[in-house]
């Protein structure tokens, strides 16, 4: 690759880190969700250790800390997440309990046998569905969870257009059945799964955007990465809503054998 692509791909990067640091959340999900996956989760005392992996500026994380006791630690690719994140905990004066590190999800800073749970909404697809349950299992103790959200098919069968797009975006997306078999023979008893609900996509991640993309043309009016780039999230939300019955999250929790 020449430096000059280098540096285009380096300034891809620093639209999208600045798009989604002015989001609450940068994937779809709800506090309701959030606390829905954590009631499936019955080993939490205030010893515990977790992880929330791909956590973003921690919106989920700092739900999971109001409703679940122990020290959570916040694992984010992007040093400017991390930052947010640590503000938002400090703003709630959570700072005791959360911890935020900038670090790769493929090398985890982690013990073996560390952990009492494993969270990560939204961003396993980054490591790849299997291939991250596969990896992160050590680090649990035995009896521990793992709670992750996950693009998923409904359906058996789905029209070219959706299908293609997925193909592109994010190829090990799959159906329920099949993430659950996956999740069995990566070592953990399937104990849950249930679908994100649409609002979750069309009033809170996609709705609130709108507003968000306008302000991002506005203040780098003429900037063609930029437009390319909103252009692209904006046609990813119009095949949400004419495709939204054939995919959406699921949340996956698994109890490590
Ligand atoms: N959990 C948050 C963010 C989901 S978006 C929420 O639900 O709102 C996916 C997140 O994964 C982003 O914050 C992105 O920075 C992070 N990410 C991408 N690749 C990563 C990697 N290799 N290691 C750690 N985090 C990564």
């Amino acid at each position: 690759m020449s430096n000059e692509n280098k540096s285009i791909h380096e300034f891809d990067f620093n639209i999208i880190c600045e798009y989604f640091s002015g989001l609450e959340r940068q994937g779809p999900g709800t506090p309701e969700q959030t606390i829905k996956a954590l009631s499936f989760i019955d080993n939490l005392t205030t010893e515990s250790r977790i992880a929330d992996i791909g956590c973003g500026t921690g919106g989920q994380t700092m739900v999971l800390a109001q409703h679940a006791p122990g020290v959570i630690t916040g694992i984010d690719l992007f040093p400017r997440f991390i930052e947010l994140f640590k503000a938002n905990a400090a703003k709630l004066n959570l700072q005791e309990r959360i911890k935020g590190i900038v670090c790769s999800m493929e090398n985890l800073p982690f013990q073996m046998g560390e952990l009492d749970l494993i969270w990560s909404e939204g961003a396993i697809y980054n490591i790849g569905f299997e291939r991250g349950l596969n990896e992160w299992r050590k680090f649990l103790k035995t009896g521990g969870y793992v709670a992750v959200s996950e693009a998923s098919w409904f359906t058996e069968e789905r029209p070219a257009e959706i299908d293609a797009f997925w193909q592109d975006a994010y190829p090990e997306i799959d159906t329920i059945p099949n993430k659950v078999a996956q999740m069995q023979k990566a070592g953990y008893i399937p104990v849950a799964t249930f679908i994100l609900p649409e609002h979750c996509w069309t009033e809170h991640f996609y709705a609130l955007q709108v507003t968000a993309r306008e302000a991002f043309l506005k203040k780098h009016a003429g900037n063609k990465a930029v437009e390319a780039f909103i252009a692209c999230e904006r046609h990813e939300a119009l095949l949400y809503y004419k495709y939204k019955a054939y995919y959406g999250y699921v949340f996956y929790i698994g109890k490590k054998i």
